[in-house]
């Protein structure tokens, strides 16, 4: 079990296994964010809380997820509920932890 939380800790969660990869995207959004993303399935993270602003655009198919009090990018869902996949930002957990995982370039730009 890994734990992440944002800088303030309003928003925490924990996954099942740390990330092995962790992907460095350059679209628009997480090059802005500095995201390091790890991919679950919804099923594998757990909030215990969740106080965030959410932001869409575009095909407004994902929804971005930010801490409400300290602003920190948390995590990315898919609107669709069916969609087996979302993002957290790896950059909440303890540093060794993303130290330990491969970084994954992921050309987002070109989508
Ligand atoms: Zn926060």
């Amino acid at each position: 079990m890994v734990e992440a939380s944002c800088h303030c800790g309003a928003v925490r969660f924990t996954v099942e296994t740390a990330p092995q990869t962790v992907t460095e995207c350059n679209c628009s959004i997480c090059r802005r964010s500095g995201v390091l993303c790890a991919y679950y399935s919804p099923k594998q993270v757990r909030f215990e809380s969740a106080a965030t602003d959410t932001y869409m655009w575009g095909d407004r198919s994902i929804v971005f997820h930010r801490c409400k009090v300290c602003g920190c990018f948390t995590h990315w869902s898919a609107v669709d509920p069916s969609y087996d996949r979302m993002g957290v930002n790896a950059r909440l957990m303890a540093p060794e932890i993303v130290a330990a995982a491969s970084v994954r370039k992921f050309d987002g730009a070109a989508m």
